[in-house]
Order: C-alpha cells, then sequence, then structure tokens
C-alpha cells in the first residue's frame, strides 16, 4: 500500500501496490505511474537525489508529511 496525494481531487488516497502500474529508474529519482481511484493515471517521482535537486528552488514540506507522501508530477 502507498499514499498519495491524488492532483485532480487534491484527497490523500491510499493504494495498493497492484495499482502502481509502471516504475521506471531515472539516474536521479523512479517515476511511478500509479492508477489513481480517481479514475486517470498520475506519475510520481521520488528519490533522494530528486529531493536535493528541488530543495534550493521550493520551500522544503514538512518532514512528517514527506515521510508519508509522494511528491506529485
Ligand atoms: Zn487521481
Amino acid at each position: 500500500m502507498l499514499l498519495i496525494t491524488c492532483p485532480v481531487t487534491r484527497t490523500d488516497e491510499l493504494v495498493a501496490d497492484r495499482r502502481v502500474v509502471a516504475v521506471a529508474n531515472h539516474p536521479t529519482h523512479i517515476a511511478m505511474t500509479v492508477a489513481c481511484p480517481c479514475g486517470r493515471t498520475h506519475v510520481y517521482r521520488t528519490g533522494r537525489r530528486w529531493e536535493e535537486r528541488r530543495t534550493p528552488q521550493l520551500p522544503a514540506p514538512s518532514p512528517a508529511r514527506e515521510a508519508r507522501t509522494l511528491v506529485p508530477a
């Protein structure tokens, strides 16, 4: 199971692992395509180096939230 934030409904959705339809491993991050309960698919990117690259430009999310959610594409 994993927790995603749907960019369409803006709600947190708990989805089963089998709803992950694709995972692509990139040098800086992992791109995960998830079939969302809203009926669409969303791509989420996660990874330490991806987060480090984002940090200088964007305000960091609170550690508690980052630990339990993935960043919408
Ligand atoms: Zn959705």
